[in-house]
Order: C-alpha cells, then sequence, then structure tokens
C-alpha cells in the first residue's frame, strides 16, 4: 500500500510592499500590521514570505529569516527561470496571482501546497539528488529541511553523488583552416527567405543589410588589412538574421568559425535563439554548431564548490553552495552569471557567495584539478573551438585576442553586434591599475592563503610542488617569489594606511598616493564623502620617493616570476618521465596565468615611472581614492589609453580577415537626421592601421512620427528634489505605470526612490529602483517586464542594455541632459579631440546625443510598440535634437501638459485602434 501523502504543513505568511504589511495566520485571513508586529511574528515562529531580503529591507530590519518561497523553488527546479515576484511565482507554478497586496500571504500558502505537491510527482524532472541533497542542507540547518522530509522519501537505489553525474568533455582534432570562399548575393538573399520563414514579410532594408555583410567574409587582399564594415542598422530592419544568413552560408562553405560579440545577455540571449533557425541543437556527431562563451571568471568552478560544500562555506554560505550544487546537475552550462542560474539566488544569501563560487582569481589548477576532464570552462573552451557560432562578449573577445590564448584558431571573422559600446569596452580591457585590491590579490595568488583565510586557496608553491621538487632552479624561484611578494599589501592594508602605519612599499606608496589626492582634491568630494582623483602633476617629493621604492619592489617579483617562467619552458622542452599529458597542461596553464601576471608587474612599473617621470602622449594617468558612502575601499594609479582603440586595431583588427562593427547608434546623426560616421570611423579604430571602412546604414522601418513622442519638460528646476520627485510621481501616476526612470547619479535616484515609492504602492504602481532593492538588474528588469503596472528607476546600465518590447515599457522619463562626468580621463580626450580641430563642446554634444539615442531606443522595440519620451530639463540644448530619429514630434511642455499628455495614452493609441500586430522585432 502506498504511503499517505503528507499534509503541507500551517503556516503564517508574511507579505510586505511599498504600500504596507500583511501577515495571516496559518489558516486566517490576512491583517495589515505595522513593523514591530511583522518583526516579532518573524522572531516567534518561521513564518513563509517571497524574496526575504525584499522584505527584510521594506521592514528596515536586515536580520529578518523566514521560510523563504524562492530558496524553496531553487531547490525544486534548478536551473528553471522564475520572476521572483507572486505573479512571476504563479506563472511558474500554473496557479492564479493574488489579486492585491492584501491577498498575497494566502497565495504564499497556496504556492507552497502547490510546490510541495511537485514532490510527489512521477513527472518532477529534478527529482534526482533531491534527496541526498536535502540530507546535506538539514545538515547546514536550511530551515526549509524540516518542512520538506516527509515529502522527499529515501530512493530506493543510492543517488549519484553531482561530480559522478556530469558528463566528461573530449578532447578534438583541431578544426582545419578556413576556406578561402566567396559567397554570391543570391546564396545570401535565398538563405535569408530560409531563415525567416515562408510567407514572412520581405524587408527591403534587411536584404540589402544582409548582402552589405557578406562582404566582410570575402578573401582578405592583404595581411593586416581586414575588411571592415561599419553597418548603421536601424531598429527594427532585422538585423540578426540579417547577419545569420551570410555567417551560416560562409560557415557551411568554409567550415569556419564565426564569432559574434555582443555587449549585453539580452541580446546573447536573443542570438542563442535566432541562430536556431540556421544551425541544429547538436550535429549528427553530437557536437554544438552554436556556443555562447564567456570569461572564465562566469562559470561554475566545480573544485570552489566542493571545496565550499566540505566546509568552506559555514552558515547560510553552506545552504547556497547545496542549492549551487542541485543547479549545478541541471544547468546546460554552468553559467553562473546570465545563464540558467537564477539571477535572484544570490542576493538571497551573503555577498560574494556567488563570486566564490567562480573562478575570479586565476587559481585553476588545469589538469591538476581532480575536476578537469568535467570542467565547464575547459568544456566550454573546447566546445567553441569546433563551433560554426561562437556568441561571445566585446571584452573576452578582446582578452583573448590580447593575451593570445584560444583553444583551435584565433577568431578571424568577427561581428561585433551593440557595436557602439567597443569603445567603452576597449577603455576597460586596455587599461591598468595599480591599487590595492589588485595588488593583493597578485600577493595571495603566490603566497597563497595566510592568517584567517578559509577555502582551498593556493599559493604558486602548492601549485607547483612537482615541478619545484624536480626543477632546483624553479623551486629557488618560486622562493624567492614569495619573498618578493611580502612587498605587497596584505590584509588590513586599509586600517593601517587610514592610522598612518603604512607596512611596506607598496603599502607606503599607496599612503602618498591617498594623502596627494586628499591635499588636491577641489572638487568638494573629500568632505562630501564621494571618490576622488586628481592628476599625477608635479607629484611630492614623498611620492615620488615612495613610487621608486615600490618599483624597485616590484621589478624585484618580476624578476623571480620570468625565471619560473623560463623553468617551466625548460621542463616542458625536456619532460621528465613522470609528466603525463595532464602535467603537461597543468604546467602550460601555470605558464600562460604566469605570463600576464608578469605583463601586469611590467605595466605596474611603467605607470610608476610616470612619477617624477615624463608623460606619454598615448595614456591619461591618474590617482584615485574609491569610496562609497565616506568609507574608503580602495586606492590607486590608474592608466588609460587617450584612445584605447590603437591597442584594438592592433590585437583585434590586424591579424583578422573580416570584421563588422554593427548597432542601431553606431553613427551620430547630423543636424538633418542623416549618418554622421566621423564619430564611427574614430572610434573604429582603423585609422590606426591605415584602414578605410566600408560603411552601410539602413533605416529604422518603425513609424516614429505616429508612435512616439518627445517631451522636454522646461519648468523643473535643476537640483530642486522635491520638484524632480513629485515630477516623476505625477507622470508615472499619469501613464499608470510602464516607466522606465533614468538617472545620471545614484544619490538622485534614491532620494527621489524614497519620496515617492509608498505613494505610488498605494496607488497600486509597484516601483523598482536599481541601487535600492536587493535585487540583480536582470531581475529587475524581469520583474518590470512582467508587469505592466510597475516602473523601474535605474542608471546607465538600464540605459544601454534593457529591452522590453510591448506594453510594459510605455514612457521613458530621464531626470536630466545626461551630460558627461568631468573626470581626468573625459577632459583629457576632450582636449585631445579640441586639439584636433573638433571643440570640447562638440565633443561632449556626440556624447550626450549616443545616450539620447539609446535611452530613447529602449522605447519602440517593435513595430506596434508606442510612448513617450520623457527629459526633465529646463534648458535642454536644440543642437542635441538630431539625436532623436528623424520624423519624431518633439515638444516643450509643462510639467502639467506632459502629465496631462501621458494620461491620455501613449502617442499611437489616442483616437484609434491599435495597429495590427506584424513580427518584427527590435533588432
Ligand atoms: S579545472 Fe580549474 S576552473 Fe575547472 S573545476 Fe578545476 S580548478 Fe576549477
Amino acid at each position: 500500500m502506498a504511503a499517505p501523502t503528507p499534509e503541507p504543513p500551517a503556516l503564517p505568511a508574511l507579505h510586505a510592499s511599498h504600500a504596507g504589511l500583511w501577515l495571516s495566520a496559518p489558516g486566517g485571513v490576512a491583517q495589515e500590521i505595522g513593523k514591530g508586529q511583522a518583526i516579532n511574528a518573524c522572531a516567534d515562529t518561521p513564518v513563509l514570505m517571497l524574496n526575504a531580503p525584499l522584505v527584510a529591507a521594506r521592514l528596515g530590519y536586515p536580520d529578518l529569516s523566514g521560510l523563504d518561497l524562492l530558496e524553496l523553488y531553487a531547490f525544486l527546479h534548478p536551473a528553471r527561470f522564475c520572476v521572483p515576484t507572486p505573479k512571476g511565482l504563479a506563472a511558474a507554478l500554473g496557479i492564479e496571482p493574488p489579486e492585491d497586496d492584501a491577498a498575497t500571504p494566502l497565495f504564499l500558502r497556496e504556492a507552497l501546497v502547490a510546490m510541495l505537491a511537485v514532490c510527489g510527482r512521477d513527472d518532477w524532472q529534478e527529482r534526482q539528488g533531491a534527496w541526498s541533497t536535502l540530507q546535506s542542507l538539514a545538515r547546514a540547518r536550511w530551515p526549509w529541511a524540516q518542512v520538506l522530509a516527509p515529502f522527499i522519501p529515501k530512493p530506493e537505489r543510492a543517488e549519484r553523488w553531482l561530480f559522478a553525474t556530469l558528463p566528461e568533455w573530449e578532447e578534438s582534432p583541431e578544426r582545419p583552416q578556413p576556406a578561402q570562399v566567396s559567397i554570391s548575393e543570391e546564396e545570401v538573399h535565398g538563405q535569408l527567405a530560409r531563415l525567416t520563414g515562408q510567407g514572412a514579410e520581405k524587408r527591403e532594408g534587411q536584404r540589402a543589410y544582409a548582402g552589405e555583410v557578406s562582404r566582410i567574409f570575402a578573401p582578405r587582399d592583404a595581411k593586416g588589412r581586414p575588411h571592415l564594415l561599419l553597418a548603421q542598422a536601424g531598429t527594427g530592419i532585422g538585423k540578426t538574421l540579417g547577419y545569420l544568413s551570410p555567417a551560416s552560408v560562409w560557415a557551411e562553405r568554409s567550415q569556419g568559425t564565426l564569432w559574434v560579440s555582443t555587449y549585453t545577455k539580452n541580446l546573447q540571449r536573443q542570438l542563442r535563439r535566432e541562430s536556431r533557425r540556421a544551425w541544429p541543437e547538436k550535429r549528427a556527431d553530437g557536437s554544438a554548431p552554436v556556443v555562447v562563451r564567456k570569461g572564465r571568471e562566469n562559470y561554475l568552478c566545480l573544485l570552489n564548490l566542493e571545496d565550499a560544500m566540505q566546509g568552506g562555506f559555514a552558515g547560510r554560505g553552506a545552504v547556497l553552495a547545496q542549492l549551487v550544487a542541485r543547479w549545478a546537475q541541471y544547468s546546460r552550462d554552468g553559467d553562473m552569471i546570465g545563464g540558467d542560474l537564477p539571477g535572484w539566488l544570490g542576493t538571497l544569501f551573503p555577498r560574494r557567495g556567488i563570486s566564490a563560487l567562480t573562478d575570479q582569481r586565476g587559481e585553476c589548477v588545469y589538469a591538476g584539478c581532480p575536476h578537469y576532464r568535467k570542467c565547464f570552462i575547459e568544456r566550454a573552451a573546447r566546445t567553441s573551438a569546433q563551433a560554426d557560432l561562437v556568441i561571445a562578449n566585446h571584452a573576452l573577445v578582446m582578452i583573448n585576442a590580447a593575451r593570445g590564448r584560444h583553444h583551435g584558431h584565433p577568431p578571424t571573422r568577427l561581428i561585433f553586434d551593440e557595436g557602439h559600446h567597443v569603445f567603452d569596452a576597449a577603455d576597460s580591457t586596455f587599461a591598468a591599475a595599480l591599487n590595492g585590491q589588485e595588488a593583493i590579490e597578485l600577493r595571495r595568488w603566490i603566497i597563497g592563503p595566510e592568517r584567517n583565510s578559509r577555502g582551498r586557496r593556493r599559493g604558486l608553491a602548492a601549485r607547483l610542488a612537482d615541478v619545484a621538487s624536480y626543477d632546483d632552479a624553479g623551486g629557488e624561484a618560486v622562493e624567492a617569489a614569495i619573498e618578493a611578494a611580502q612587498a605587497l599589501p596584505a590584509d588590513g592594508w586599509l586600517g593601517r594606511i587610514a592610522e598612518g602605519a603604512p607596512s611596506g612599499p607598496l603599502e607606503e606608496l599607496l599612503a602618498q598616493v591617498r594623502a596627494t589626492v586628499f591635499a588636491r582634491d577641489e572638487s568638494g568630494g573629500s568632505e562630501a564623502g564621494y571618490g576622488i582623483e586628481t592628476e599625477i602633476a608635479d607629484p611630492p617629493g614623498a611620492l615620488v620617493d615612495a613610487a621608486q621604492d615600490a618599483q624597485v619592489a616590484l621589478a624585484g617579483l618580476r624578476k623571480p616570476l620570468l625565471t619560473l617562467g623560463q623553468r617551466l619552458e625548460a621542463v616542458m622542452e625536456d619532460p621528465p618521465d613522470w609528466l603525463d599529458s595532464q602535467g603537461r597542461a597543468r604546467i602550460e596553464g601555470a605558464r600562460h596565468s604566469l605570463g600576464w601576471r608578469i605583463d601586469l608587474l611590467a605595466a605596474w612599473e611603467a605607470l610608476l615611472a610616470r612619477i617624477g617621470g615624463p608623460a606619454d602622449a598615448d595614456f591619461v594617468d591618474w590617482l584615485a581614492v574609491d569610496r562609497f558612502e565616506a568609507r574608503d575601499y580602495d586606492i590607486g594609479l590608474h592608466r588609460r589609453w587617450l584612445d584605447p582603440m590603437k591597442p584594438f586595431a592592433k590585437v583585434v583588427l590586424e591579424p583578422a580577415h573580416g570584421v563588422m562593427l554593427t548597432s542601431a547608434t553606431l553613427a551620430d546623426r547630423d543636424a538633418e537626421g542623416e549618418p554622421d560616421w566621423a564619430r564611427a570611423i574614430s572610434a573604429s579604430g582603423a585609422e590606426h592601421i591605415g584602414l578605410k571602412p566600408h560603411l552601410t546604414s539602413q533605416p529604422s522601418p518603425f513609424d516614429y512620427a505616429r508612435n512616439a513622442e518627445v517631451l522636454i519638460v522646461t519648468d523643473i528646476r535643476r537640483g530642486d528634489i522635491a520638484a524632480l520627485a513629485g515630477a516623476y510621481s505625477r507622470l508615472i501616476e499619469a501613464s499608470g505605470g510602464g516607466t522606465l526612470g533614468l538617472f545620471t547619479a545614484i544619490k538622485r535616484l534614491r532620494a527621489v526612490h524614497a519620496r515617492i515609492a509608498d505613494r505610488l504602492a498605494r496607488a497600486r504602481l509597484p516601483l523598482y529602483a536599481q541601487h535600492v532593492d536587493p535585487i540583480d538588474t536582470g531581475t529587475l528588469t524581469d520583474i518590470f517586464g512582467d508587469d505592466p503596472r510597475a516602473s523601474l528607476l535605474g542608471t546607465d546600465a538600464l540605459r544601454d542594455g534593457i529591452d522590453v518590447p510591448g506594453d510594459s515599457l510605455r514612457s521613458v522619463v530621464l531626470e536630466a541632459v545626461p551630460w558627461p562626468r568631468p573626470t581626468i580621463l573625459h577632459r583629457a580626450r576632450r582636449a585631445a579631440f579640441a586639439e584636433s580641430g573638433g571643440g570640447g563642446g562638440a565633443y561632449d554634444d556626440r556624447i550626450i546625443r549616443a545616450r539620447l539615442a539609446q535611452a530613447f531606443g529602449r522605447l519602440i522595440r517593435t513595430r506596434e510598440d508606442s510612448g513617450h519620451f520623457v527629459v526633465l530639463s529646463a534648458a535642454f540644448p536644440s543642437r542635441l535634437l538630431s539625436a532623436f530619429p528623424k520624423g519624431t514630434p518633439i515638444e516643450r511642455v509643462t510639467l502639467d501638459e506632459a502629465v496631462s499628455r501621458l494620461a491620455a495614452g501613449p502617442p499611437a493609441r489616442q483616437g484609434e485602434m491599435k495597429p495590427a500586430a506584424i513580427d518584427a522585432t527590435a533588432d
């Protein structure tokens, strides 16, 4: 006889929103309660809730604990998507969402019943491993363990351990180099017709675009001179299939690999989806023709996970490690950041839990690792070498190119989608910073665990123990490096500097940097508690002396590392008998990570030589103290290329055969609204290798004149926070939510949010905010896109990256004209632009127009989208108006007028029927 189904436990449930707090006793109805009552209720007994950190933030009580349904969901359905709201959970579970806040506690109980019922179902896909993980979670005192135990019986056959269930990757022979082929326009158009499907609307812009893209696949005429195409692709032309058509024809004919690089995870997801039209999920031999490839710091490191599960993580961290292990068993590719691990999972646990499970610090021991053959990172690298299409991001493409590390051939055909971000990505990739955090990481990498450190961190000596004992000179080099690394900052360095007691030459240097930055601050930032910076001009004698000592110390560290690199090379050339292929791979890995640390040290030494020495016209250097809420969190010297496209051209463009940069906002617009290519050409790096790029532009097919309206509100005074908050509140109310509010300063965003969130919540208009809600940006966007009454406030990441088509986004409200921040770097680039005859003001205008165009681009994502773009600016210069697409109605109005326009509904819906939906997506 089957065991009787256990009864779900009767538990109280708590819901908190900006409109209030509701608690229901087991079996009772919900009552609105005060904060004190809610806190007491949670202290007395386990309480059901959804997203405990968010509830804690609403209560203003960070120590709140309870039975969080999101954790239960992560256990039951690891690697499955769920928007972490009552509505989102209801959709994931297939039950009715609550009607309002007061009904939510009851809904939480219904959700619990539905989730516990999953455990009894035969079709529960993620049953394997659940019982074993639950035993570990019980030992970690996970509050759900007791609740779940009666519902998850012990399986008859023992469950396999996670590390036994993961598949091993296979080594494959290297692909031959791609055949040199020319592809014809007919082939490309035929492929486009196949990919878009029968009966699809023929889009002339897309056909023309696809034809232009095929140019980059033509055989190259001269070494170092790739085909370079700059392609402006107006929103809605169907850019993705436009380039995947020639790409898939070329990949098939040449048997080569195309890399498409993106800036946002959204586009990566879209590309993965759309590539299914051109490639199957798997080839006949089981290999994947399309692979998403990210930097190694995105993937789960199994060795770190094993360590965390075996005591490396304590308390709540131990619970996180077990839930991540559940996920790893079901994950598609082990990608923890933007892959199938729910973005909200990490935010439910103490900070840095997720990042500590990735390989952030380059401590990988490669073939020395017991999980090497199952490692997600190694698998991703190998599958991409066999793929037809690799979907990557700008930073990874550039880092791989700069460090020359590739599995298989380096990419020679590259498409940079979201190409307007290539400059910024190159700017960060080719930057150098000698700061406390970087320096202490280097110390840990060399020395390994010191006092009080947890976890499996190992130093050079442990990683290379066998080589060191076999090769005397190598062993001595390791010893010497460990000795020299004592000069680097150690734990507690910030405290020692604050107390005026730095230890060692690098801490002394950072102390002098800090003293100089504070001495020279004229921004008021030192008083106000913000980060501050100063250029390296006329450095004080004490700073020059400290820089010289630090330079000597760094050179003293670089020397034994160089020797060690040579010894490893010698061991590889004349290998001992015991060195098997895994050992060789491990030494190869060590050589590689040693190589880039040697380069890092050389870059630091060059930066220090600048203090008291001559400036290098190619670089902009400065000193900075990074602070948050008046507390220092880092101190350092920084170096950026004046033009980061110079190294980009050298390491990415020059070795390539065909490259395209494409985006809806690649080119600026002139006064007539036509493309102005000057900025795009200079931001492509072409001129550094004497290339003349081919240019093409396909306008958007969207009817902006009918679907959009730009309103410039002229009666909100700059700096008047009360008026700014009032304007946001009225505009959000007028449009009934569906508003994206964009800010240039976090401080103002927080001030506005604090003033209006409660009031809007009472009108059933939820307001979410980056930098306020304890939720990651991707999840915030999911929540916003899932609820047409929700609004979202955010900063740059939202302006550039979110893609919310449809009714959820009906207005974008900018707090002000997005002027560039007047940093030292900005000033230097502005001056260089002015010197070249452009004028400093024109430099700023280009940046602002690009930002406005990006922000406007969030509004109209499909042909049927319609909405208002509002800028709160008393003095919006007319010369910036060309940022908006040609034909878009633009008006300067009072706030009252703007409110009544928004209240009347989106422009295309005023007095008309909504147009028939046409399948034209934003790309
Ligand atoms: S091979 Fe490296 S990254 Fe992979 S699991 Fe082992 S230590 Fe982690």
